[in-house]
Order: C-alpha cells, then structure tokens, then sequence
C-alpha cells in the first residue's frame, strides 16, 4: 500500500481535530487538578506533566504520607493548604482552586474517592480500571450526575497520536473491511507482594491491570460493541504471585459486523501490541499503548510505517489532562466518559464468568 502525500494530508487533518486542540479564550484560567496518591503513576507519570499542558495545573495533593506530600507541595510550589490527607479529603470542598480530582489510587478505593470528590462539587478523572464492579461504577456515575460534573476514565491510549491514526486509517478504510483484531498485553509481574495480587486492592488480575488495554484496543479499532464473550484462565496458583489473582486469560468477542476481537491478557510475559487484518492488509501498533515510544504499520508485512507529523499533538498525559480541563470549560462530555469505563466493566466481569463457567456469554445491549 502506497501512503504518500495525500495520506500524509489526511493524517494532519485527522489529528487538529484530535481532542485537546479546541481554541479557547485568553480569559479562560487553566482549571485546577487534585492529585490523590502520591505512587507511581500519580506522582511518577502524572504529576510531570503539567508542565505540558495549557489548561490545567496541579493545585493540590491527598496523600496518607504527610512527609511526601509536603515534599511534593515544595517542589511544585504549592503552600500546606495544599496538603490533603485521606482523613481531611472531603474538604476539598472548600478549596475553590480545586475543579477536577485525579484519582490514582489501588483500584478498589477508585470508587469512594471519585464519589467523595463528585460529591465535593469536584469533576473527577479515575484511573482505570473504573472501579471493581458493575455496581460501583453505577454509583460513580450517578454520583458526578448529581453533583452535575464530569467524570472521565484514565484511558490515556484515546490520547496518542499513533493510536488515533490507528483509529482513523481502520475507520476510513486503509486495509478494507476489518476481519479482526488481535491484542496482546502483559508484562512479567516482579513484586508478589504487590497490591495488584491482592484481590481485595485489585478486584483481578492481569486483565483489570494491563488486560483492559486489550479490551479497550478492540472495541476502539472496530468502533463496535460485543455481542458475547469466550474466555479461558490458565494460572499456576502454585506460583505464590497468583494466590488470588489471575494470571493469563484469553478472550475472544465477537462484533455485530462479523469482525472478532482476540485478545491475550498476562502477568507472566512482557507483550504489548494490536493488530488489525483488514480484507486488504493490517494496521499494527508495537508497542500499542507504552507511555512513550509506540510504531505504527500499514499495509501488509509492516510495509510502510506511518508517524505522525512533528508537532501534532500533545503527549498522551497532558493531552488527556488538558481534555477533562477543556470538558469542564465548555461543558461538553468527555470521549472517554464513565460510561465508557462502565462498558468495559461489563465486559470484564462477563469474561471472568465465561472462564469460570466455561461457556460463551451473550452480553446486553447496554454493554
Ligand atoms: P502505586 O502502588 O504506585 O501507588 C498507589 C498509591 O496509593 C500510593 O501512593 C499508596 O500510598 C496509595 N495507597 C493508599 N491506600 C493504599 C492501600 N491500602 N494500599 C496500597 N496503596 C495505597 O500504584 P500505581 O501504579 O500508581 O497505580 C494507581 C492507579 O493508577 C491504579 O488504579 C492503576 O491501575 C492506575 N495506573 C494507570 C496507569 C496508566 O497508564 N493509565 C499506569 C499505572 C497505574
């Protein structure tokens, strides 16, 4: 497949109409995000960022460790009433600095601290998974409905620049009609102390973790929802990692169009990739949905590789955080919405059911 430059055009056009490049007036203040927990992601990924963005800022911290965040607050120039401990939290309320509160917490304490936030008045972004079941989700979405604030899902992949010119060239057809798509994820899990092996803290395994961007890869490269669900779990529970989670679980859904989604989830081996068959060729990411450094393919073999023009577009994080702070502002609804995230949730909760039945599950409409 020749990409020349009329597809190089299209690619350009494609991404300034990538969320975050809405223009705005000067007299719009960038809005104020609440970091709550200070770990690897919130302060390792998150936190950096804002230097990189244009309508958002870091204004505030919620941390168990008061040591840390004091740390924190100095070096971003934040002064103590700044400082949150998850005793105080629900003060948030008062501080009217704070618009929108991250939520990067283990995943069973997502739910409460989005809820408390919506209830503050707050708009949230939750890290995903969105919580640890159906249920919760539920609740957090009627939650920021009656507060009447936004809330959105960390899936930071809808940010990318690859991954959204993955998303266009399968929408527009470059490689035909789509057959399947396949989606590997995982990495080798070191710690096995860690709270993502703790059922209680991680409601799952590998597909709550890492899997999801599998789940989520082929639902946005076919841009169709699942009509049933089959999945299969091979885990050594003599493996003292996997006492109470999942290791590796396979699952495959099936689109109304015909096209299937094949997806590998695992905390046992490093795999980060998706690939699209098309009736005349494939999209490929690899690694897919990395924090940095993502390649893209098309055609057939990894013919031609495509990157995205210099200077299209945000990085992923800032993107992401500048989309939520452009949602408050004008009042439109997140692309990546607690909905969204509820989506997922019944999906997963149907492959967890299929491996353990062992039959296909039929999923609703609403999935
Ligand atoms: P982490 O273990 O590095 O940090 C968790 C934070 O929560 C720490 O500050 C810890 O002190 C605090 N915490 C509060 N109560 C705790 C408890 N009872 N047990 C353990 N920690 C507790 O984890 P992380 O990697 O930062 O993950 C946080 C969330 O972010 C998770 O939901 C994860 O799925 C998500 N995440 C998303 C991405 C992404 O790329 N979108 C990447 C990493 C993590």
């Amino acid at each position: 497949m020749e990409i020349g430059r009329r597809e190089l055009i299209l690619t350009a056009a494609a991404l300034s109409i990538a969320p975050g490049c809405a223009s705005f007036g000067q007299s719009d203040r960038k809005r104020g995000y609440a970091i709550v927990g200070l770990g690897g992601y919130g302060l390792g990924r998150i936190i950096p960022e804002f230097k990189h963005c244009e309508h958002s800022r870091l204004v505030a911290v919620v941390s168990g460790d008061r040591a840390k965040a004091e740390r924190v607050a100095k070096e971003h120039g934040l002064s103590a009433n700044a400082i949150y401990s998850y005793g105080n939290y629900d003060r948030i309320r008062d501080n009217p600095d704070i618009d929108i509160v991250y939520v990067c917490l283990p995943n069973s304490m997502h739910a409460e601290y989005s809820i408390r936030a919506s209830q503050a008045g707050k708009h949230v972004l939750c890290e995903k998974p969105m919580a640890i079941s159906v249920a919760e989700c539920e609740a957090m979405i009627a939650a920021a409905r009656k507060a009447n604030r936004k809330l959105m899902i960390g899936y930071r992949s809808h940010f990318e620049l690859h991954n959204r010119e993955a998303i266009r060239l399968a929408r527009t057809g470059a490689v035909g009609r789509t057959r399947y798509v396949r989606s590997e994820h995982g990495f080798n899990f070191g710690d096995p102390n860690a709270w993502r092996l703790k059922r209680a803290l991680s409601g799952g395994g590998s597909l709550m973790d890492i899997g999801i961007y599998a789940l989520q890869a082929v639902r946005y490269m076919t841009g169709e929802e699942p009509l049933t669900v089959t999945a299969r779990e091979s885990t050594d529970r003599r493996d003292p990692r996997f006492r109470e989670v999942e290791d590796m679980i396979d699952f495959t859904l099936d689109f109304p169009s015909g096209a299937i989604g094949s997806c590998q989830s695992m905390y046992s081996a490093n795999r980060n990739q998706i690939m699209l068959m098309g009736e005349k060729g494939r999209i490929e990411l690899e690694p897919a949905t990395s924090y940095s450094g993502q390649r893209l393919w098309v055609g057939g073999d990894r013919e031609r590789q495509v990157t995205p023009p210099p200077g299209s577009g945000k990085n992923q994080f800032a993107a992401q955080l500048d989309h939520l702070s452009e949602c408050a502002i004008s009042g439109r609804e997140p692309i990546v919405s607690g909905e969204e995230g509820l989506r997922d949730m019944r999906i997963i909760e149907a492959i967890y059911r299929s491996a353990r039945e062992g039959r296909t599950i039929r999923l609703g409409p609403q999935a």
